[in-house]
C-alpha cells in the first residue's frame, strides 16, 4: 500500500496566534495518539503562510513526521525580485515542500506552465518536495477536455526531469470548478477518468497523486477509494484542527482497510 498524503494549505488565513494553536494541537495529538509519529501509512503535511513558517517549524520541532511547506517560491535562488521568496529562503525558514501552480496563483498571479516548470526544478535542486497543482476550468471540462488538459499541464511542468527527480514530485489534481467557496464538490464518477489518465502516466513514477477540491468529512473516504488516488489536499475542511484530525482518522481507516 502506498503512503497516503493528507495535507492542508492555510492559504491567506490565520494570525500567528491561530497558527500556533493549530500546530500545537496537531503536535499534541500526534504525541498522545501516535507516540509522536505519523499515523501508520500516512504522510501529513501542512502549508501555512510564509509569515508562519518558522513559528510552525519551531512548534513541530526539527524531527516532526509532519512535512512543512510554503505556498509558492521563486525559481531563482536570490536577486532583485521584490516581494518574492526563494526556495533556499523557504528551506532556511524550515520548509521541506513547495506548493507550485495552484489555480489561484495561475489565475491571479500569472503562473504559467513555464514558471511551474522552473519552480519544480528549483525545489528539486534544493532538496524540497515539489507539490505540483494541476486542474482544468469548468469550460474545459464541459468541452470534454479535462484529461488532455491536465496531462499537458503536468507534462509541461515536469518536462526534462530524470526518473529519480520525478519520483520526488507530488501531483495534486484540483479541478478549478471544485475548489473553494465558488466550487462544488466533484462526484466520484467525475474523477474516475482524470485519475485513470493521470494514473496511467504517473502512478509508480511520482511520490504521490492527490485529489483536492471541496474535500469534506463526508466525501473523504470515497475520494481515497478512487483508483490511483493516494492522498488528499484540503483547504477549508482542515482549517479547523478538528477537521484535519478527522481527515487523518479517515485516512487511517482507509489504510487499515
Ligand atoms: C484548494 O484551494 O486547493 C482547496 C482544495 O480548497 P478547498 O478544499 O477549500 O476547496
Amino acid at each position: 500500500m502506498n503512503t497516503i498524503w493528507i495535507g492542508t494549505s492555510w492559504k491567506m488565513t490565520k494570525t500567528l496566534a491561530e497558527g500556533r494553536e493549530w500546530a500545537t494541537g496537531l503536535r499534541g495529538h500526534l504525541e498522545s495518539a501516535h507516540d509522536g509519529r505519523a499515523p501508520a501509512g500516512i504522510q501529513p503535511f501542512i502549508i501555512p503562510s510564509f509569515t508562519a513558517t518558522t513559528t510552525v517549524r519551531g512548534i513541530l520541532g526539527e524531527d516532526s513526521p509532519v512535512l512543512l511547506g510554503v505556498q509558492n517560491a521563486h525559481w531563482e535562488d536570490a536577486g532583485a525580485w521584490t516581494g518574492e521568496v526563494s526556495v533556499p529562503q523557504a528551506k532556511d525558514a524550515g520548509a521541506q515542500l513547495v506548493e507550485i501552480g495552484h489555480s489561484e496563483r495561475r489565475e491571479h498571479f500569472g503562473e504559467t506552465v513555464e514558471t511551474t516548470r522552473l519552480k519544480v526544478a528549483a525545489a528539486l535542486r534544493h532538496g524540497l518536495t515539489p507539490l505540483l497543482c494541476i486542474g482544468e476550468s469548468a469550460e474545459v471540462k464541459e468541452a470534454g477536455g479535462s484529461s488532455a488538459f491536465i496531462l499537458d499541464q503536468a507534462a509541461g511542468a515536469l518536462e526534462g526531469l530524470s526518473a529519480d527527480e520525478l519520483s520526488r514530485v507530488v501531483i495534486a489534481y484540483e479541478p478549478i470548478w471544485a475548489i473553494g467557496e465558488k466550487g462544488r464538490p466533484a462526484t466520484i464518477e467525475e474523477l474516475i477518468e482524470p485519475f485513470a489518465a493521470l494514473g496511467a502516466e504517473y502512478t509508480g513514477r511520482v511520490a504521490g497523486l492527490l485529489y483536492g477540491g471541496s474535500v469534506n468529512l463526508d466525501n473523504a473516504a470515497d475520494l481515497l477509494g478512487i483508483e490511483h488516488v493516494n492522498g488528499l489536499f484540503v483547504g477549508r475542511t482542515a482549517w479547523k484542527l478538528e477537521g484535519y484530525l478527522e481527515l487523518l482518522r479517515i485516512a487511517a481507516a482507509h489504510v487499515a482497510g
